[in-house]
């Protein structure tokens, strides 16, 4: 009986064409979304006390009009009614404001029920709705009265109305969706229980049983379509089992100049673990700011390579690009490995050979930025595409790979720890890996925060590191002059750094430099010949020079704090004691906060978990780009336990293959299919 539930919206008496299309524009179009359109808090019309009620509360009390009610015009269609009554055996003023037809209603001595904002001061109510105390209004008048999102005409009177006919008439159509033992295990309302009381609770407390419910089934059904979907590639994408020779990866990680830490070890298992088995690898690996991912990707690629395929990596930057190529030719090529980069900066034909050699497998790993899986670039064996900072490489990237024939293992690798509750919802068809430790030895960096007139105090107590033999970063978050934006801009700075540091070589990097000059910039720097590097936030991901120990930033008020948590982390890669400090006279409240956050703390996952609170899921990422779902009533911040459960809940029952035969669990794959998920599957 499902199918009652999809008819049209219009055939609710009441809703005709017109108000239909306004529907329509809230995203109700059927009963069941109409049902489903849940409100987002109840209007308390509970009468309260006069002695209980704070200043500057909305409440509705109770009384008898005492006197005469008087009322005063002014201006074009303003108008003021105030009249004295006794609410609790104490005399206050209720006023009104432009609506003069009131006064018709409010003789001496008639009881009323007034809703509206209480000051304790002026003992005074601005009544905004009034009832008579025996009118049929106030018999029929719940306590709690929902409010709903609100566009277009539609007023709250008419959808009130209109849900309300909705559940009288269609209700008992609303059918239990989750298994009967999830609704048991964590005592949930009934379905159809719960959506009637969610529009219509008696009390706060079963409005809340209902939300319950709902916030519940919304986050289960959410993860049950990513653990579907998990369990469908792994099923039926027809992935490359990597036989992996293990006793030379181990050889390899033997060889490495330092152990790796346990998270290393651990997650490097998770991965391997991964790329052996038939399904192709979709594998998020996040670590904080210098926790060692390179060389978990490293172990990676070499694998793949000792596996008989090739491995790419892809990074956001040419800067980075570069470095990557250093560092993983540095670990691999001594083992016969050959690592070549593919860059924007390369001649023509040096970029046809690279090419021509990748098609014929006499390159073993390559880098680049992401013009690496796109046009002319064919592989002969493609095995493992790890990409770094991940939010970069979106489902485009992943599509035009597929489209080449390959479904090569996929990591994805990035320094922005997220909260594992936006991880496991953002991602949450992945799998996640986390680095969550730092290898020994690093000291903590020390963050202090300064104010712009102390720059040269700051200058100062850098030229202290400099003279150690130490090196030092000078950021700035734009690299012109701009009056609106009227940021110190990394020229000036520039100019300004040579003149107070004569006695060093003071470099410039940004954005806008020729990549040639880039290059040459960052040789500079990371061979010690610059010893201060001015540069805009170009540096922010992966760039790698363990001498350098100090950075300031300037106009630190102007970075959200997981990048300059980023940019931070530039710095304390070596065992040397580091510093970083922040110039930034923040106005607001919030800017100050995220000054004293960065100065608290160098755990990037604190950090985003406090980031998170400043500022909401939805922010968290930046732009709609984040990929998190928008839950009707579910909040991730608070309601972080049920996602955990449900996310367990979810992923056993889709390993049962009961869940995807017995009848009893035909409404919620109806669920999966029409959210897409079980296209192109075929069950047996
Ligand atoms: P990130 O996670 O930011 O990419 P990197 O991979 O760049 O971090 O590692 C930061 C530094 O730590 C590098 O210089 C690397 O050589 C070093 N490193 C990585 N793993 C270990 C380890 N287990 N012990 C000591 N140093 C390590
Ligand atoms: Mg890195």
């Amino acid at each position: 009986m499902q199918q009652v539930l999809d008819s049209p919206v219009s055939n609710i008496y009441g809703v005709g064409e017109e108000r239909a299309k306004e529907l329509a524009g809230l995203g109700i179009h059927t009963i069941r979304e109409l049902l489903e359109y849940f409100p987002s808090r109840y209007e308390d019309y509970r009468v309260r006390d006069l002695m209980d009620v704070k200043d500057g509360e909305r409440v509705t009390l109770a009384g008898t009009v005492y006197g005469e009610p008087s009322v005063r015009f002014y201006g074009k269609r303003k108008s003021r009614i105030s009249v004295r009554m006794v609410i609790n055996r104490v005399v206050v003023m209720a006023v009104w404001f432009n609506q003069p037809y009131i006064k018709k209603q409010i003789a001496p001595g008639k009881e009323i029920i007034v809703t509206g904002k209480w000051d304790k001061h002026k003992l005074q109510i601005t009544v905004s709705e009034m009832t008579e105390v025996d009118s049929e209004r106030a018999q029929k008048r719940g306590d709690l009265v929902p409010v709903y999102p609100l566009g277009g005409e539609i007023t709250l009177a008419f959808l009130r109305k209109t849900i309300e006919r909705g559940l009288q008439k269609y209700g008992k159509y609303l059918e239990e969706i989750l298994p009967e033992e999830i609704v048991a295990r964590y005592r949930l309302m009934p379905r159809a229980e719960a959506i009637q009381t969610v529009h219509f609770p008696e009390n706060m407390e079963e409005g809340r049983r209902a939300r319950r419910r709902i916030m519940f089934e919304e986050l289960f059904l959410f993860q049950l379509k990513m653990q579907a979907l998990r369990r469908i590639n792994r099923q039926q994408q027809k992935g490359m089992a990597q036989q992996i020779p293990m006793e030379e990866v181990r050889a390899f990680v033997k060889s490495l100049p330092y152990p790796l830490t346990n998270a290393q070890k651990r997650v490097v298992k998770e991965i391997l673990d991964d790329m052996q088995a038939p399904y192709s690898m979709n594998r998020l690996l996040q670590g904080d700011v210098g926790s060692g991912k390179t060389v978990v990707a490293a172990i990676a690629l070499y694998a793949s390579v000792k596996a008989g395929y090739q491995g790419a990596l892809m990074v956001p930057t040419e800067i980075l690009a570069e470095q990557h190529v250093q560092s993983l030719q540095g670990l691999l090529e001594p083992l016969g490995l050959q690592v070549a980069l593919l860059s924007g900066s390369l001649t023509a034909k040096k970029r046809r050979e690279i090419i021509a050699a990748l098609q014929m497998g006499m390159i073993d790993v390559v880098v680049g930025t992401h013009a690496l899986i796109q046009e002319d670039v064919f592989f002969r064996d493609l095995g493992l595409v790890i990409t770094d900072e991940q939010h970069r490489f979106g489902v485009e990237q992943r599509r035009i790979l597929r489209s080449k024939g390959m479904s090569p293992d996929v990591l994805f690798m990035t320094a922005t720890p997220i909260p594992r509750t936006l991880a496991i919802t953002a991602f949450g068809d992945m799998d996640v890996s986390t680095i969550d430790e730092m290898p020994a030895g690093r000291k903590p960096i020390e963050t202090t925060w300064a104010k712009h007139e102390q720059f040269h105090q700051v200058l100062e107590q850098m030229r202290g590191e400099l003279r150690r033999g130490r090196q030092a970063y000078v950021i700035c978050p734009l690299i012109e002059e701009s009056e609106k934006l009227d940021v110190q801009n990394a020229i000036d700075v520039h100019v300004q750094l040579q003149q107070f540091f004569p006695e060093y070589k003071v470099g410039l990097m940004h954005g806008r430099l020729p990549a040639k000059e880039k290059d040459e910039v960052m040789q500079s720097f990371a061979s010690g010949e610059t010893q201060v590097l001015v540069s805009t936030t170009v540096v922010e991901v992966g760039v790698n020079v363990p001498n350098a120990t100090f950075m300031a930033i300037y106009d630190a008020e102007r970075f959200g704090l997981a990048q300059l948590h980023q940019l931070r982390g530039r710095v304390g890669r070596g065992a040397e004691q580091s510093y970083c400090v922040l110039i930034a006279d923040p106005k607001s409240e919030v800017g100050k906060e995220r000054m004293r956050i960065m100065c608290e703390t160098n755990d990037g996952f604190e950090l985003s978990r406090r980031d998170l609170e400043l500022r909401g899921p939805g922010d968290f990422f930046g732009t709609k780009q984040s990929g998190l779902p928008e839950f009707k009533v579910a909040d991730l911040l608070s309601d972080y336990k049920a996602l955990e459960v449900a996310r367990q809940e979810a992923t056993e029952l889709v390993a049962q293959d009961t869940f995807w035969k017995e009848a009893r669990f035909a409404p919620l794959r109806d669920y999966l299919q029409r959210e897409g998920v079980l296209e192109g599957v075929i069950f047996d």
